[in-house]
C-alpha cells in the first residue's frame, strides 16, 4: 500500500551551537558563545580570519581560525567581503562546522534552540510520510524530535 500523504518539517535552527574549553579568567571549563562577528587581519598580503567566541561568564575571547595566513589574492573577492561585514549566513556556516570545533575546543554543545515549521495538512488520512529537513546539522536526535512531534513517548 503507497502512502499518498507527505507531512514536511523544517527544522529552523534558532541559535548557533555553544564550545566549551578553559576560560583563563574563570580559571575552570567555561561555555563560549558565537558573537556573531569575525576578525579580519591582514598583514601585508597575508589574510588571517577568525570567529570571536565569548565565555558566557567573563566575555572573556576565544578566536576561532577560519584562514590562518592566506595569501590575500587566494581569498575569494566575494567571501572576503562577507568576512569584513560580519555576514550572517556566512557566520553560521562556521559556527556548524561541528567537527572541527570539536578537535580545537573540549567539547560542542549541541543542544541548541530550534523552532519547526509543518505544512499545512488537511486530510483524513490515517497514514503519513514525514520528510524533515534541516539546514545546519547540529546531530538532532530523530527518536527526540519524533516523539516531540508525535507527541508520544520515545519508547
Ligand atoms: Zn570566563
Amino acid at each position: 500500500m503507497s502512502v499518498n500523504q507527505v507531512v514536511n518539517y523544517e527544522v529552523i535552527a534558532l541559535e548557533t551551537p555553544k564550545i566549551i574549553r578553559n576560560c583563563r579568567n574563570c580559571k575552570r571549563s567555561t561555555e563560549y558563545y558565537c558573537s556573531d562577528k569575525f576578525r579580519v587581519n591582514a598583514n601585508q598580503k597575508l589574510v588571517d580570519i577568525w570567529l570571536i567566541y565569548n565565555c558566557v561568564h567573563c566575555e572573556n575571547t576565544w578566536n576561532y581560525p577560519i584562514l590562518s595566513r592566506v595569501h590575500v589574492s587566494r581569498v575569494d573577492p566575494i567571501l572576503h567581503q562577507k568576512y569584513m561585514n560580519n555576514d550572517q549566513e556566512t557566520i553560521w556556516y562556521h559556527a556548524f562546522e561541528i567537527n572541527k570545533l570539536r578537535k580545537l575546543c573540549d567539547a560542542v554543545n549541541k543542544d541548541i534552540d530550534y523552532a519547526l515549521k509543518k505544512d499545512k495538512v488537511d486530510s483524513n488520512s490515517s497514514e503519513a510520510k514525514i520528510r524533515i529537513s534541516c539546514k545546519y546539522d547540529f546531530g538532532l536526535r530523530i527518536d527526540k524530535f519524533l516523539a516531540q512531534i508525535l507527541d508520544t513517548s520515545r519508547s
